[in-house]
């Protein structure tokens, strides 16, 4: 993490693409208003993750509540 440009150009972790830092997330520490910081992940790259995380989920609850329900009669 690293403090937040006001403007220019930030590398995402995750895609290694170059991004204007208005890709990047900001997110603020509890009680310091005067830290904020950008994502290390660009939006794409959360939205993505988030999307796979919500699929992959609830796949695996209904799986899980199948065998759980196939154990009870
Ligand atoms: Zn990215």
């Amino acid at each position: 993490m690293s403090r937040v440009p006001m403007d220019g150009q930030k590398n995402c972790r995750r895609c290694g693409r170059q991004l204007h830092v208005t890709m990047f997330r900001v997110f603020r520490s509890y009680g310091a208003a005067d830290r904020e910081y950008r994502r290390s992940w660009c939006v794409e790259c959360e939205r993505e993750y988030g999307r796979n995380w919500r699929r992959r989920n609830p796949g695996y609850h209904a799986e899980w509540s199948r065998r759980y329900r196939s154990l009870v009669p």
